[in-house]
């Protein structure tokens, strides 16, 4: 429902990302793959490391040398050569699934030409194929095509609701489309690679690294965190009019 996408943010998004791209260095897009294979991809990294995915990928590149025999070869055996990306024998039927829905309605293994649609309708295309969501369908999108789709992992995710991009309460859908719209489009795929940096490397999951961080004086949530991590004061026990 579109009221619940709607969220001012507690901080201005575009000094946010001015912040984060001087601490981490600016980063150009450049595709790092073609669209079918980013997607494919993508769908191996569900619930899993990217490390764990890219082996399972190269496993399956080796192993089968085109989509086409991909869709044609055993379950079970795909299953087997995909084993190390988790979850392989739900992943192994999803990707013959897709493979399968995109030769019928392409008649190629191509989806390059979602690169010319407009960005919901390429989004449509790519979150109406078996087990694609909208974060899969914007990896997609943004990292192969270029396209201004924000993907929110868990990292960005956390990120948001801790510096108030989105509220405690937005569900991860709709943060992909209220984050998506909160920088100009050309600064779409910068915002997403600064957040996973920050989540990364200082907002963390169970310590934030609030004192040597970019945003520490525009972050609603760093008051918090500093109460948490204070040091305990010890009074240290007197003993005979001697400190212990
Ligand atoms: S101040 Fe702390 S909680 Fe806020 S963004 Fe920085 S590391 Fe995260």
């Amino acid at each position: 429902m579109k009221t619940k996408r709607r969220h001012t943010p507690r901080v201005p998004p575009e000094l946010v990302l001015d912040r984060l791209e001087q601490a981490y260095g600016y980063e150009e897009w450049s595709p790092r793959m073609t669209a079918l294979d980013e997607l494919l991809f993508t769908v191996l990294t569900q619930h899993t490391s990217d490390s764990n995915a890219e082996v399972a990928f190269t496993a399956m590149r080796k192993r089968y040398p085109t989509w086409g025999v991909v869709l044609e070869a055993d379950t079970k055996e795909l299953a087997n050569t995909i084993r190390s990306g988790g979850l392989a024998n739900q992943k192994a039927p999803r990707l013959q699934l897709i493979l399968m829905e995109i030769l019928r309605r392409k008649g190629e293994f191509n989806i390059e030409f979602l690169g010319d649609l407009p960005l919901e309708e390429a989004r449509t295309w790519l979150t109406t194929l078996p087990g694609v969501g909208p974060k899969t369908a914007a990896v997609t999108l943004a990292f192969s095509l270029g396209m201004p789709a924000m993907p929110v992992d868990t990292h960005i995710y956390r990120v948001g609701k801790r510096i108030g991009l989105i509220s405690m309460t937005t569900n991860v859908d709709d943060a992909h489309v209220i984050m998506e719209a909160q920088v100009p489009k050309e600064r779409v795929y910068s915002y997403h690679v600064q957040l996973i940096a920050h989540g990364r490397q200082t907002c963390k999951a169970i310590r934030p690294l609030c004192d040597r961080c970019a945003l520490q004086d525009l972050c609603p949530s760093a008051p918090t965190f500093a109460a948490a991590f204070e040091k305990p004061k010890f009074k240290r026990p007197i003993r005979s009019g001697k400190p212990l």
